[in-house]
């Protein structure tokens, strides 16, 4: 790979070369894939992205560390729509806004480009088994782009996660550990038989491909807004290597002149488990919390990415807001409603914390801001139900159908 350079270590500076089954340094830092952006710079324009067809996250290989001869995975990943939010923005007085619908990903999240680069450095590295702990998407999202490929998985989920995400890991043929207990819990687990059977190793904390995966979900975002950007970009956080990657994909595009300065980030947690946001707010070193969230994708209470995570927060002046489950919920309904995008809790959880800020005047209408639906509400429909309610239940009878909108003050339009 000519335009990567090494891993680096993000605590000590270490420098690794970069082998397809990198982990994280010997001091436990996790290590930054590090690029030669002269080199990318002299491979990679405007005009030739745009003149692309590929409209996946691999329509990016320049930025991407894999070797140039290792295929695409099978599933199309990535290019997720970016929509302009106008009734959105209107209602919540912000400038403007745009909804990136990253839960149209092939597994329905936003760890599927994740998952496709841990596919692809697998494939690289010649192992025919992967592994990882989940609080679910990535496992789901893992057991689909591996199938795919021809890879066994094996997976550890908390007992928590909702029966959509298991369903599709039962779909996808993975070897499903369902450990009682939390997530900590889960991954420590996941990490004794990873190291017992060598198993390619997908944990996002320990695996530093895993965010140049995801932060593609950035490169997207500037590439469809044509390269104007926006004042802020918010996006829910647990680990951490969600937003450790889209800043990682933003700085990428500035080193090779494609953006003229950074957006600010908005790191959104559930007031339930915010180990991140109240390390931010604090100014402390982050300390483990409770994971009390219906978010289950962010119940996240011992974040395995937070150096990355605090320094992206930090780097970028960004802003950190805690949301309510009340509130989560307010926005899945909310998004459901003026964009038609159905989010699952953490999913919207970006949204949540963009509108809390337009209410608390942290955000207003001088701010254009993007906001990343990281996962569908379909994973998850209990909670859905729970948010948006049930609907109207009769036998099939026109009289009954009259009384029940009569009872329910319905004034029905033509
Ligand atoms: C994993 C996940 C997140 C957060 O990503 P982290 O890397 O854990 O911070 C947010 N939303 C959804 C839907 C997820 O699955
Ligand atoms: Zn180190």
């Amino acid at each position: 790979m000519k335009h990567v350079l090494y891993g680096k270590c993000v605590k000590c500076g270490k420098t690794y070369a970069a082998a397809p089954d990198l982990t994280t340094c010997e001091c436990g830092g996790i290590l930054d894939i590090t690029y030669d952006y002269d080199y990318i710079k002299s491979t990679l324009t405007k005009d030739t992205l745009a003149a692309r067809r590929n409209n996946s996250m691999w329509r990016y290989r320049e930025l991407l560390p894999v070797e140039p001869d290792t295929p695409d995975p099978p599933l199309r990943v990535g290019w997720s729509p970016l929509y302009e939010a106008e009734n959105l923005a209107r209602q919540l007085g912000v400038g403007k806004l745009w909804v990136k619908d990253d839960g149209l990903n092939p597994t329905a999240s936003l760890k599927d480009r994740a998952s496709a680069m841990a596919v692809a450095k697998a494939r690289e590295a010649g192992a025919k088994v992967i592994a990882c702990s989940s609080t679910g998407n990535a496992a789901s999202s893992l057991a689909g782009n591996a199938a795919a490929a021809g890879l066994k998985t094996y997976i550890f989920v908390p007992s928590r996660a909702p029966k959509g995400k298991v369903a599709q890991l039962m779909t996808f043929g993975a070897t499903v550990i369902s450990v009682q207990g939390s997530y900590e819990d889960t991954f420590e687990l996941s990490k004794q038989a990873i190291d017992r059977w060598g198993w390619y190793n997908r944990n996002a904390a320990i695996n530093p491909y895993l965010s140049e995966g995801k932060k593609t979900v950035a490169l997207e975002i500037m590439e469809q807004l044509n390269w104007q950007v926006p004042d802020y970009i918010a996006i829910s956080v647990g680990d951490g290597c969600t937003i450790a990657g889209l800043w990682k994909g933003l700085k990428d595009l500035h080193a090779i002149g494609f953006i003229d300065r950074l957006p600010r980030l908005i790191s959104a947690q559930a007031e339930g488990c915010c180990p991140l946001n109240r390390a931010i707010e604090t100014g402390e070193p982050w300390r483990p919390m409770e994971e009390n969230t219906l978010a289950d994708s962010i119940a996240v209470g011992v974040p395995r990415n937070a150096d990355k995570a605090l320094m992206a927060i930090r780097e970028s002046n960004g802003l950190t807001v805690n949301v309510s489950d009340e509130e989560i919920m307010a926005a899945q309904k909310l998004l459901g409603r003026t964009c038609g995008v159905f989010g699952e809790p953490a999913g919207v959880t970006g949204t949540a914390g963009v509108k809390k800020l337009c209410e608390q005047g942290r955000l207003g209408e001088h701010d254009t801001v993007v906001s990343v639906v990281t996962g569908n509400g379909l994973k998850d429909v209990a909670n859905a139900i729970k948010a948006c309610g049930e609907p109207i239940s009769i036998p099939a009878d026109m009289h009954l159908l009259l009384d029940a909108f009569a009872q329910r003050g319905i004034r029905v339009e033509q």
